[in-house]
């Protein structure tokens, strides 16, 4: 029998399986791979939720130290061969409009460092908005490095991960669960379904039902090059990210309820145009890529970090919708100490099932 098992290879998987394997447990991750694709990949990697002073505090408590950590995992994948997976602070500038003294207001209770964005706007240059504001601490991450990495990483620490093999249903056994796959069972002490959009199915036949749905979710990429903003741009249509390789990235649509993760010529003009309102250069570029992730999306604004009452051994990380890339340490951090018996530093109770 497996110490853990841990359903779905996401950033929330991959980063609690790290997380215990760091507390010298025994961790197997199963992931469906390409026939379900982690949101993880396609995400923008801001490493802040948008507007982030719009949120309650059981989102900032797990969002406030993700670039450090970020920065602390990337050392480490370096160190296992991996490549940089690029967190860095970026900075963003954000259009919020009447929100401006909440967002300082939010900024000075919680130490992050912001002000008027009209300083930022007139070095990019852009035109004078009123109601900018200038987050100079925002950081960004390349997560599809970060899941290259971890894939280094990962089997460096001990943790095995198996690609592709899809798991159907867990059943009770004596000491833990019998974890049911299209490549046969595997049985374990303890389980973690991290399964992101696709968590629901998983949970139901256990008794949880939760209000998740998937929140299809389009991305563009312009080539190196293109002038760049120097920082994050976020207005209430979208974003514009910077690389630093040169790249921009912009995004994203919400469609929410689907299942499609094709790409549509409808989201790629209504990127564009909002591109070229944000950050003008755009206009005059075409981009080089588009894609479309599957965000696990539910009705509130802060996931499910639990173990499930109804099923002793069985944890669940579910419904980071728009903001798993930011929260995931913290999330991982969180969920590995309630596994181990341990006081996780963040209060659990707004995360409990
Ligand atoms: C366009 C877009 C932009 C985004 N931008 C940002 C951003 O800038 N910042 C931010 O913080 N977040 C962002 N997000 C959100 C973020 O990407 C997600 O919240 C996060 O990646 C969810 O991670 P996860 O591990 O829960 O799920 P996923 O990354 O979806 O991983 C789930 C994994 O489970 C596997 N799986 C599913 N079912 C099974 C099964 N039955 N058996 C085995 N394996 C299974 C899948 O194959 C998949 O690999 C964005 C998302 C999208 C789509």
């Amino acid at each position: 029998m497996k110490d853990v098992v841990v359903i779905g290879g996401g950033v929330l998987g991959q980063l609690t399986a790290l997380a215990l394997s760091d507390r010298g447990r025994q961790v197997h991750v199963l992931d469906a791979g390409p026939v379900r694709p982690p949101a993880s990949w396609a995400g923008g990697g801001i490493l802040s939720a948008l507007f982030p002073w719009r949120y309650p505090e059981a989102l900032t408590a797990l969002t406030r130290d993700a670039l450090s950590a970020y920065q602390a995992i990337g050392e480490r994948m370096l160190s296992a061969g991996g490549p940089d997976p690029e967190a860095r602070a970026t900075g963003m500038l954000a259009y919020a409009g009447d929100d401006q003294a909440a967002a300082l207001a939010w900024a000075a209770r919680h130490g992050v460092r912001a002000e008027a964005g009209d300083a930022f706007l007139a070095a990019a240059p852009l035109p004078p908005k009123p109601g900018s504001v200038w987050l100079p601490g925002v950081g960004t991450l390349r997560n599809p490095r970060l899941l290259k990495g971890l894939a280094r990483l990962l089997p460096a620490c001990g943790v095995s991960v198996e690609r592709p093999v899809s798991v159907s249903q867990l059943t009770p056994i004596p000491g833990g669960w019998n974890i049911i796959t299209d490549k046969g069972n595997v049985t374990a002490r303890q389980v973690l379904i991290a399964a992101g959009a696709w968590s629901a199915a998983l949970l139901k036949p256990l008794g949880v039902t939760l209000p998740l749905v998937p929140v299809q979710g389009e991305m563009l990429l312009y080539p190196a090059g293109t002038p760049s903003p120097g920082a994050v741009l976020l207005a209430r249509e979208g974003y514009v990210i910077p690389r630093a390789d040169g790249h921009i990235l912009v995004g994203s649509t919400l469609r929410r309820g689907t299942w499609d993760q094709r790409p549509t010529a409808e989201a790629a003009e209504a990127l564009r145009g909002m591109a070229a309102e944000i950050w003008p250069p755009l206009a005059e570029v075409t981009p080089v890529a588009q894609w479309a992730g599957l965000r696990p999306g539910s009705d509130r604004a802060w996931p499910w970090l639990s173990g499930v009452p109804q099923a002793p051994g069985v944890f669940v990380a579910a419904g980071h919708y728009r903001n798993g890339l930011v929260s995931a340490p913290a999330s991982a951090a969180l969920l590995a100490s309630l596994m181990c018996g341990e006081t996780p530093a963040t209060d659990p109770a707004a995360y409990s099932l």
